[in-house]
Formats: structure tokens, C-alpha cells, sequence
């Protein structure tokens, strides 16, 4: 986008509504485990729901407790997780994680902790990004956050709620700054929601509903649409692609 501008309350919540009208109205279950959802985010890097699902799930029936799991020997533990991918990588980074946790590991002590607290001692630990402390908190105990991932990235530029290059840490800083706290779980889904049907990297921007309030299309398909109209060449640039 050529000029970002910052957008005020009312177009976050037109953007909120109109994903609500569409995808519903999402609600956060948090489970209390924090452990777990730590270690489920290092296990879903580069790979999707399902086979990260089967690696948590294999992970927890060979080892019950997180102490096993820290003192595994590596090629079972690698072995375990085979199924969500890059396990010679995943499987020393999450011992690593563990051994910092504690012992026995553990994170309960974060709920009634303050917010920055909590997430400066995530960042610290190996491997540990503002995504993966976000997810920790919001799924956890339902403190407001925003993971930007991929898909939050590609359809919040798009959509003008932080600028095209803006580095996801930053839009993330952004995120939480435009987006009311409770808020942040509903827009989260439902950006990835949107990020995976329509907007995708190649965007169905002719099914999108929110179309006319995304400066993305006016800049790069409304436009050249006019313009081909102009020039007598209506028609050559699908609506949807
Ligand atoms: S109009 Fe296109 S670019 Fe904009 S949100 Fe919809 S699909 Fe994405």
C-alpha cells in the first residue's frame, strides 16, 4: 500500500463485524495448561493442525509427564514426534525449553503474574518468538493477545490494519494497540479464518465480502479494473482469481 494510514476505532469494528457476519462469532476455551500449549506451538512450526495434533498426542502417550519428556533420550523423543515434522530439530529445542521450566517444569505461576513479566520470561526461552508467547497466554487463561501468523499478516496488511511491511512483531505491537482487548481472540480466528478461504496468498478477492472496505483491492484490482474499462479491455482481469 502505497500510504498506511492508522485506522481508527469504527473501521476495526466494520472489520470485526463484517468477519463476524461471516465466520460467527469464535470463543476462546482456555484449558489452563501452559506447558502444553508452549510446547504444541513449537511442535505446530512448518507444519499443519492435524499432523502437529498427531505429534502432541503421540508425544504425551510415550511420555505422561514433562519430566520424561525433558529426560528422554533424544532419538526417542525425536521419534515420538515424527509425525509433525523437522523432529532432530523440534525435539532438542522443546528438552531445551523444558530444562529452563524448572523442576518439575512448570508455568502455572504466569496467571497471576503480570502481563510483561510473563512475556519477557517467554521470550527468553531457545527458539521462543512473540507468536508462540501469544499463543501461550491467550489459549492458556484468555489474556488478550494477538498471534500474527501467516495468515493474520497477509489479510491484516491487506486490509490496512498495520503497513504491507511492517515485520510481524510490529504488527503485532499494532494489533494490540488498534484492537480492543476483547476483541483479540475473535479477530485472531477469524483473520486466519478469512487468510484460508478467501484472502488467500493468491486472494478471491470476487467472493470477498469485505471488498469494499479493503484498501488492497481499491489499490490492486479495483483500479486496474476501472482503468481496463477505460481503455476497452473490460474483462481482462477477472474478478476472482
Ligand atoms: S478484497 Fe481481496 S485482498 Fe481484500 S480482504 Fe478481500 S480477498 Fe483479501
Amino acid at each position: 500500500m502505497a500510504t498506511w494510514k492508522r485506522p481508527d476505532k469504527r473501521r476495526v469494528r466494520a472489520i470485526r463485524d463484517r468477519l463476524r457476519e461471516i465466520y460467527g462469532l469464535p470463543v476462546n476455551r482456555p484449558h489452563g495448561h501452559p506447558i502444553a500449549e508452549l510446547i504444541k506451538t513449537v511442535l505446530s512450526q512448518h507444519t499443519n493442525d492435524r499432523n502437529r495434533d498427531r505429534a502432541f498426542a503421540a508425544l504425551r502417550e510415550r511420555f505422561p509427564s514433562w519430566e520424561e519428556v525433558r529426560d528422554a533420550p533424544l532419538p526417542e523423543l525425536e521419534e515420538a514426534i515424527r509425525p509433525g515434522g523437522l523432529a532432530q530439530q523440534k525435539a532438542p529445542r522443546i528438552q531445551a525449553i523444558l530444562e529452563q521450566l524448572g523442576d518439575p517444569p512448570d508455568l502455572d505461576w504466569m496467571e497471576a503474574a503480570p502481563r510483561e513479566e510473563s512475556l519477557e520470561y517467554l521470550l527468553a526461552l531457545p527458539g521462543v518468538g512473540r507468536k508462540t508467547a501469544a499463543c501461550v497466554l491467550i489459549f492458556t487463561w484468555d489474556i488478550p493477545e494477538i498471534p500474527v501468523d501467516v495468515h493474520v499478516h497477509r489479510v491484516g496488511s491487506r486490509l490496512g490494519l498495520f503497513p504491507e511491511k511492517a515485520s510481524f512483531d510490529k504488527a503485532h505491537d499494532l494489533m494490540l494497540e488498534i484492537v480492543p482487548p476483547e476483541d483479540a481472540y475473535e479477530l485472531h480466528v477469524n483473520l486466519i479464518r478469512h487468510g484460508r478461504t478467501i484472502c488467500r496468498p493468491k486472494p478471491r478477492c470476487g467472493e470477498c465480502e469485505l471488498r469494499r472496505m479493503c484498501p488492497w483491492y481499491r489499490e490492486n484490482r479495483a483500479g486496474r479494473r476501472a482503468a481496463d474499462a477505460g481503455s476497452g479491455t473490460a474483462g481482462s482481469i477477472p474478478a476472482a482469481s
